[in-house]
């Protein structure tokens, strides 16, 4: 039974709080939730329209904004005013998309190439956080005017291969949209789990998640154990989708009844009434054995073995990833357990039946292709929501994260392939004397020296009070929030100065860039063994230095000269040894010094000790 809670100011009742599931797809958009009766998730939608919101966004002069189908009008009219495919620029750079500019037939700034891209519409400027916050804005008032109560929280996914700039501008779009984002998650996991995949804790699968959309298309090799989804390899094809059959057919049209392509291009509404049809045609036909449509008097018709024959390349580009995906993931077709699909396109029966073929198995296309990762969305919220509390979706982190100490060594500490959400602490402490701040680096990766892993940030912790070298206690902490953002604290525990740090770092790592950080750790495994020691050596000799130098400053008067005269001999000896390449040398030079200083070392202390006593009354 649901809980339902009394507002005392108002005296109304207060249902629990709601959390949708929301697919921010490049084409299209929806919002699911876990309905409160069937316990099953559902598209939300009003009656008698669709659950989809085309990701459109239409500017007026006057400067009003409408999302969706009323938005998709204005495409071919007003294409500099009409801004669609949002989702293609989120944590890019100009740089990133330059190749592809022209696909975008509205204006795209250019003019710094390094940072993020923004959008001009007649005299403003968004950003593609902003543009992607007016469609999350559509879609959280949708749901409000369905469930006529007020949306604030949501999950919210994206897809396998967005890095940690895009899963943080996902996120930033909906804080802007008022949505506490409640997590990221990838678009094939909350497919899988539409699919009831992974929803048990000794499910152990490995899973491929055919996704053909619109305009793009991803396949994905995940791994299901103990509840955790790994992301085994994506592949795909940013520029390939349900638009891609649409105008092949158009121009099978054009062949046939000899419409001229110049005239064609010059009437932009004649050119958009082709490409509908060309798409009713296309959906007609995953039913249908052939279609006869009209338009301007021109008969337009297609068999269903003409369009099978149009769209085998394009079908066969899809399988070449596919088996790309495998071989990255190094697994074989056999080691698929199952094959999801996602995506409008893969109604298309020839894609089903390709993709079925390739992987030598049925595919899994019972729930509705358009709406099956925002349902997946809507059963992670009701998870997050503790409705399913056996149950907690994780994701790993793929490459060990730490912090440099002494010498460039790289201290891990939350290792590679742990469980996100993380959190994990280490004490540090000063190395000199009155030493009133303490560098704290972040870095990623498997190597020994950070100089051969992946700076993510960097802070200084300052206000330590002044202490003698060991005395301060300095606590770092890593925290991994369930989107993997990381944030580092740094605490002295005496006096209580802190200082963090949110890691979001704007261009982040390709799973080709981990796949090659991991390979670089085990070529160089023995020479990175071999460099933490001398590293090691070579700090544990120059501390012994500090301090020998301190205590003679401060006792030379108890000294004699002999011992004063050896100990300065094996300094020296020890300080020649720290600039050659030889560990062993280090240690032996730092046991000679300790022979030497250790007997007046523990004359000096037996005195200072009788002293002491004597002064006391027992
Ligand atoms: P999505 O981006 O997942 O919303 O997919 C939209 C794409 O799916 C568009 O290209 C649609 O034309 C296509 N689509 C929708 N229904 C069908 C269908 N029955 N047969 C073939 N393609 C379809």
């Amino acid at each position: 039974m649901a809980k339902i809670g009394i507002n005392i100011a108002t005296g109304s009742l207060q249902q629990e709080e709601i959390i949708v599931g929301i697919d921010l797809g490049t084409t299209n958009s929806l919002v699911a939730i876990i309905h409160p009766d069937t316990k099953q998730p559902v598209a939300l939608k009003e009656h008698n329209t669709s659950s989809l919101v085309p990701s459109v966004i239409h500017f007026d002069e006057a400067g009003n904004i409408t999302v969706g189908e009323e938005a998709k009008k204005k495409l071919i009219s007003e294409p500099q005013n009409t801004i669609f495919s949002a989702k293609r620029l989120m944590g890019k750079s100009y740089n990133d998309i330059k190749q592809n500019a022209s696909f975008f037939s509205y204006k795209v700034i250019d003019d710094n190439t390094e940072s993020l891209v923004k959008v001009q519409v007649g005299n403003k400027f968004y950003s593609p956080v902003d543009l992607s916050s007016f469609i999350l804005k559509e879609l959280k008032q949708r749901a409000e005017h369905i469930l006529k109560t007020p949306v604030n929280k949501a999950v919210i996914t994206v897809p396998a291969y967005f890095n940690d700039a895009q899963r943080q501008a996902t996120r930033d779009a909906g804080k802007l949209a008022g949505l506490d984002v409640l997590r990221i998650v990838n678009e094939p996991t909350a497919a899988s789990l539409a699919y009831g995949l992974g929803l048990h804790k000794e499910d152990e699968k490995t899973i491929a998640v055919y996704d053909l959309g619109g305009g793009t298309f991803d396949i994905s090799i995940l791994k299901i154990s103990n509840g955790i989804f790994e992301v085994l390899s994506t592949n795909g094809d940013t520029y390939l989708g349900g638009d891609d059959i649409d105008n092949a057919i158009v121009k099978f049209w054009i062949q046939q009844s000899g419409i001229n392509e110049e005239d064609l291009r010059a009437n932009k509404e004649l050119t958009q009434a082709i490409r509908l049809k060309a798409e009713e045609a296309k959906i007609y036909l995953s039913g249908n054995n052939s279609f006869e449509g009209e338009l301007n008097g021109d008969k337009l018709t297609i068999t269903k073995e003409q369009f099978n024959t149009l769209i085998q390349p394009l079908v066969d580009k899809t399988v070449t990833c596919c088996s790309n995906a495998l071989k990255d993931a190094s697994l074989k077709v056999k080691d698929i357990d199952v094959v999801v699909m996602v995506g409008g396109s893969t109604r298309v029966p020839l894609v089903k039946e390709s993709i079925g073929h390739f992987f030598g198995k049925p595919v899994n296309d019972t729930v509705n292709p358009d709406e099956v990762v925002a349902l997946g969305a809507a059963i992670q919220a009701d998870i997050l929501a503790g409705n399913n509390k056996d149950f907690l979706l994780l994701d790993i982190t793929p490459l060990s994260l730490g912090i440099e100490t002494m010498g460039g060594l790289m201290d891990v500490l939350i290792p590679r392939n742990s469980k996100i959400p993380n959190k994990a602490a280490r004490q540090y402490t000063t190395y000199k004397d009155g030493q009133g701040g303490m560098k704290i680096a972040v870095y990623q990766g498997e190597r020994d020296m950070i100089k051969d892993n992946r700076k993510l940030a960097e802070f200084n912790l300052t206000g330590i009070p002044g202490m003698p070298a060991g005395m301060p206690k300095v606590e770092v902490s890593f925290l991994i929030n369930a989107d993997g953002i990381l944030v580092v604290k740094a605490k002295e525990l005496r006096s209580g100065v802190e200082q963090s740090i949110e890691v979001k770092s704007q261009f982040s790592l390709s799973d080709e860039d981990v796949e090659k950080m991991l390979l670089d750790s085990i070529t160089h495994a023995k020479d990175d063994i071999a460099t933490r020691a001398l590293v090691e050596a070579r700090t544990e000799a120059e501390q012994l230095l500090e301090t020998t130098e301190k205590f003679i400053q401060k006792n030379a008067a108890l000294l004699s000269k002999q011992e004063l005269m050896e100990t300065a001999a094996a300094m020296q000896a020890l300080q020649l040894s720290i600039t050659m390449e030889d560990k062993d040398l280090i240690h032996t030079k730092v046991e000679e010094l300790n022979d030497i200083s250790r007997p007046y070392a523990e004359r000096i202390m037996d005195q200072a000790v009788s002293l002491a006593m004597k002064g006391k009354a027992i």
